[in-house]
């Protein structure tokens, strides 16, 4: 895919044949700005956006980024960031202003006057995002995620350029001390990378995901990537020995199919380990496979020849064509034994469900430049018009935050104490792990638990939102039976 292409080769560090030091890495001129825009947009608006580099460039004059580069080079790498999604010219011209009414004298109304109301609405909701102050998920206010909603809502490109924003520090978090690295990451993985989840922007996700796992944890990052490296030859033998397979029987059935082999990232492994509780020895899925072809058709038809090909692991196939993800996400995915009885994971899907698995609500202006439907686009705006009502019609912020949670966190539970203080739980969690996650001894001594004041065993699985007291007694004590 041409875009990720262009991503790749933005990220690899050009300044080591220079001979500069390394805090300068990738950094962005506009001249690499323009050559990418010029790929997708029409001159009048590439001449736009470039008025709006002059502009940033005059605004931010003498300021330096704490790295020491001008600061200019930030701006310039969150519009390349948005043009590598293909985002249309007010997008990246707001992305070159982003910052000029929070830290330069600009006003609002300059800039609605030399590049349009568009471009000036988007660097107003970017500046307003800025100016909400977020802890971690459980300190971060109803209020805040409101205003956070609010401005989404308004023009969803004003979170791409935040979560574009967010990404290009994320990339240069180095410079900064320890301790504000650490609040950054822990913000990022708590609020930023879920919102880009929920809006389906795969490859943003996994970048933030990933970037904030390795500073909230550097020696299991460090680790898992040693580990990594350390198969990878291995493993992509046998990966790419399936694969070539694969594509010479699909080559004889006549379907013209894209065969890629693909490494997960570090965070995802990390989470498949946690999952299994398994140690690093077990580390399974790092290499996986995936098949993009033309039609919906042929997605079902690859399924059928490759489950031919290799025995399938038992219930791990699932049909997101069929019944797609919420965030709009479309694929089959299936599990195979491969040719050494290893287990490789498989991704089915046509070159339209691709481009939204990897940009979600982003891939709207590509399809808009092809006149088509914009699926994950529409269910965005879906899903922020209901909270926006809910929110209206509760007026209770936790309640609202509760909902908000569910949707951004759905791998966990938030329940209340009797005292009203929300705790988080991983889905599934028991009345018991309950007792445990309030205190050590609360569970050493739990003898029953209620909810919303009826009797429940302690093994009883809990749900959002409910209210649980725990009873305790100083004789009781841990059983095996648990
Ligand atoms: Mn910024």
């Amino acid at each position: 895919m041409p875009t990720t292409a262009v991503t790749a080769r933005r990220k690899e560090p050009q300044s080591s044949k220079v001979g500069r030091p390394p805090v300068f890495t990738g950094q962005v001129v506009i001249s690499d700005l323009i050559e990418v825009l010029e790929e997708y947009l029409d001159p009048k608006e590439v001449k736009a956006v470039y008025k709006a580099y002059l502009f940033g460039a005059d605004a931010h004059d003498g300021q330096r980024r704490r790295s020491g580069e001008a600061f200019i080079s930030h701006p310039l790498s969150v519009a390349l960031i948005l043009a590598d999604m293909r985002l249309d010219s007010p997008s990246i011209s707001a992305a070159i202003l982003h910052d000029v009414i929070e830290d330069t004298p600009t006003l609002r109304e300059q800039l609605a006057e030399s590049f349009g109301e568009d471009v000036a609405l988007l660097v107003d909701g970017v500046s307003k995002i800025d100016q909400i102050e977020f802890e971690s998920k459980e300190h971060a206010e109803a209020e805040n995620f409101r205003k956070m909603l609010l401005a989404m809502a308004k023009d969803i490109r004003v979170i791409l350029i935040k979560l574009a924003d967010r990404i290009h520090n994320m990339r240069t978090l180095d410079s900064l001390r320890s301790d504000q690295r650490k609040r950054i990451a822990q913000q990022t993985f708590d609020i930023y990378a879920p919102i880009a989840n929920r809006l389906g922007m795969y490859t943003w996700t996994q970048e933030l995901e990933d970037l904030s796992f390795q500073h909230l944890y550097p020696k299991r990052y460090s680790a898992i990537r040693k580990e990594i490296s350390k198969r990878r030859g291995n493993r992509k033998r046998v990966v790419d020995r399936s694969r070539l397979k694969i594509t010479e029987e699909l080559e004889e059935t006549g379907i013209n199919a894209t065969v890629v082999g693909r490494e997960k990232n570090i965070y995802s492994v990390y989470r498949k380990m946690q999952d299994r509780r398994g140690p690093m020895a077990e580390m399974g899925g790092i290499f996986a496979i995936r098949i993009i072809v033309s039609t919906v058709d042929e997605c079902y038809r690859v399924l059928g020849i490759i489950h031919n090909l290799y025995k399938p692991v038992p219930g791990m196939f699932k049909d997101y064509i069929a019944i797609s993800k919420a965030n709009g996400y479309q694929s089959l995915h299936t599990q195979l034994f491969g040719t050494f009885g290893q287990s490789i994971e498989v991704q089915i899907r046509t070159t339209d469900m691709h481009w939204v698995a990897e940009s979600g609500v982003a891939s709207h202006w590509r399809y808009k430049s092809q006149g088509g439907e914009a699926p994950p686009q529409i269910l965005a705006n879906r899903w922020l018009v209901d909270l926006i009502e809910t929110q209206q019609e509760s007026g209770n912020p936790s309640e609202f935050l509760e909902h908000l949670k569910t949707d951004l966190f759905p791998d966990e539970i938030y329940v209340f104490t009797p005292k009203g203080d929300i705790k988080k739980l991983p889905k599934g969690a028991s009345a018991l792990d309950f007792a445990y996650a309030i205190h050590s001894d609360i569970g050493n001594h739990c003898i029953g638990a209620k909810i919303s004041n009826e009797a429940i065993p302690l093994h009883h699985v809990l749900n959002n939102g409910d209210h649980i007291e725990v009873l305790t007694a100083r004789s009781a004590c841990p059983t095996p039976l648990w």
